[in-house]
């Protein structure tokens, strides 16, 4: 991530999440409280801690509040939040602190570093959540000082608002006729700044480098397609730019699918969900099915494995959502997906070093073959009781091998057997992978992180974690290709697939369907609708002639608009 000047103009790029275009003043939030100097053991350290746990309560009970008066993402966002204010071992790490001398405000900043220590040691997923454990620290020593909680006080004007990293309850809440984009030094695609500007729609660009020298007040235009922050545009310009990228939202809107190019090429276009709830809310999205079922995000709470009827239940849950459909919806189910960033306590890979190339996904099954064989049996009960055939496939598989054993399960229970594609031997193996099972699914993200050698979490990696890395679409092509040969189906379920000019490339190499966030499908949709296959096969063709993720962003532009 490098900042350019051209001319007269800055441009600073960082990673794109949410198309759209945005012309603003910047706004920053406000400071975040001071933490507090050396101060006095308290006289009274009980008389301390209580007024510690009344203050983390009256957090807890704010924040949750706020989550009941809030929707989807938001809401569950600002309830795990309301969670970390009340976590017994943070509030007992504080408590002890007070124990030990410390003033409740200390006692709160020692815990929480702590903590912080711990979930950047975990990384993945539990690294993320440091930024939520820092808001609730904030909020707690606001609440101690009896000041008013921090948080965003918008301006009655729109703005572009940039920060390091939003904490999740000052995203939840915003208004996107006020918070016109959200732009962030830090975070990475997954974050949570990332996760509620999709839900709401606004563009966003996180990890951009060079951010901070952007004064507040400052005219920038913000392009979450590209990922490109303009300071100082012209004017005229800009708002030419906003009208263009409105227009396109219009279109996004009316579009309603079958997922196909603008001369019949069919595509499905499909749902990624993690339960029920997701999978029946994916029903209000122009979604042809499920293209992704993350079985392993259900469990991420439970101490022991789900019993076979609990587990039938939610796959029939999955199933179901989609059974009021005109057309048999089609489903793939993941088997679970364990280990690295989704880590579930019932399955102990124990200490390992390097957990994303350790014992995950489909590897759970050597030491554990149970837990395999008891989801594929509540797999087959859900498909008995609900009189569908689901597609199921396995996370995380390297060789040949492991794909032909895992089709011999799947198919032994009447099922369709496929694998993901996420480990570069898998893809360079396609041909082989593709005779042992019935699909194979590419999952750009892992697939991405693994080929580039880099951690799919880190913001500092964020222009090698690039799905448009031309080595990557080298590898997906290869697997389409081997698809085509087949004669079978070749799906993808990764991020990749949420990108619109992403899509279209990925359909000229050969993909059959692709599979995100739903919120992003009719912009898939409308993407593909509007191009033939031949512009999506010279797109495709180009991206595979550059050596670099913007040539190939610019090189599909240029084909497909030829
Ligand atoms: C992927 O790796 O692209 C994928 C879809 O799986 P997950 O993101 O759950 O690892
Ligand atoms: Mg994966």
């Amino acid at each position: 991530m490098t900042a350019h000047i051209a001319t007269d103009q800055a441009v600073l790029v960082g990673t794109p999440v949410v198309a759209g275009v945005a012309h603003a003043p910047v706004m920053w939030p406000g400071a975040r409280p001071a933490l507090p100097g050396p101060g006095t053991p308290p006289a009274d350290v009980e008389a301390e801690c209580e007024r510690f746990s009344r203050a983390a309560t009256a957090v807890a009970d704010r924040l949750r509040s706020r989550a009941s008066a809030a929707t989807g993402v938001a809401s569950e966002v600002l309830s795990a939040t309301a969670a970390l204010a009340e976590d017994r071992g943070w509030v007992g790490a504080a408590q002890k602190e007070i124990r030990a001398g410390a003033p409740a405000p200390n006692a709160a900043v020692a815990a929480t570093e702590q903590f912080a220590a711990v979930f950047t040691k975990l990384g993945g997923l539990m690294a993320e959540r440091v930024t939520d454990l820092h808001d609730v620290r904030d909020r707690v020593l606001a609440e101690l000082a009896g000041e008013p909680e921090p948080g965003i006080s918008l301006p009655d004007h729109p703005v572009v608002l940039c920060a390091d990293d939003l904490a999740p309850a000052d995203t939840s809440g915003l208004d996107p006729a006020v918070v016109t984009a959200l732009v962030t030094r830090l975070g990475g695609p997954t974050s949570h700044t990332a996760i509620i500007a999709r839900q709401l729609g606004i563009p966003c660009i996180v990890a951009v480098h060079g951010l901070e020298a952007v004064a507040a007040g400052t005219p920038v235009m913000v392009d979450g397609a590209t990922g490109r922050i303009t300071i100082a545009p012209d004017p005229a310009v800009a708002d030419a730019e906003v009208q263009r990228s409105r227009h396109a939202a219009a279109e996004v809107a009316r579009w309603a699918g079958p997922g196909r190019t603008a001369d019949g090429k069919e595509v499905a276009i499909l749902a990624n969900v993690q339960d029920g709830a997701s999978a029946r809310s994916a029903t209000d999205h122009p979604v042809a099915g499920i293209g992704l079922f993350r079985t392993e995000l259900a469990f991420l709470d439970r101490a022991s494995e789900p019993s076979l009827d609990e587990q039938t239940t939610l796959y029939r849950e999955v199933i179901e959502a989609f059974s009021g459909s005109a057309e048999p919806a089609k489903i793939v189910i993941r088997t679970l997906d364990a280990g690295s960033d989704k880590p579930l306590a019932f399955v102990d890979a124990g200490a390992e070093a390097n957990p994303a190339l350790g014992v995950r996904g489909l590897r759970v099954a050597t030491a554990h073959p149970e837990l395999l064989e008891h989801q594929l049996d509540a797999i087959a009960a859900a498909a008995r009781q609900s009189g569908t055939t689901p597609w199921v496939m396995a996370p995380m598989v390297a060789t040949a091998a492991e794909a032909r054993g895992f089709a011999a399960a799947v198919r032994d229970r009447g099922l369709v057997a496929g694998v993901m594609i996420e480990v570069p031997s898998a893809a360079l193996l396609a041909p082989a992978i593709l005779a042992e099972v019935d699909f194979v699914s590419i999952g750009t993200n892992d697939l991405t992180q693994y080929t580039m050698a880099a951690d799919r979490m880190s913001a500092d990696l964020a222009t090698l974690t690039d799905p448009w890395q031309p080595a990557v679409l080298a590898l997906i092509n290869t697997v389409a290709s081997a698809g085509a040969v087949a004669g079978k189906p070749v799906g993808v379920c990764g991020e990749a697939a949420a990108d619109p000019l992403l899509a279209c490339v990925l359909v000229g190499m050969g993909v059959t369907s692709l599979s995100s966030a739903p919120a992003a499908a009719a912009a898939v949709g409308a993407a593909v609708g509007g191009v033939t296959l031949a512009a999506c096969r010279a797109a495709a063709d180009a991206v595979l002639a550059t050596a670099d993720p913007a040539d190939a962003r610019a090189a599909a532009t240029a084909a497909l608009h030829a």
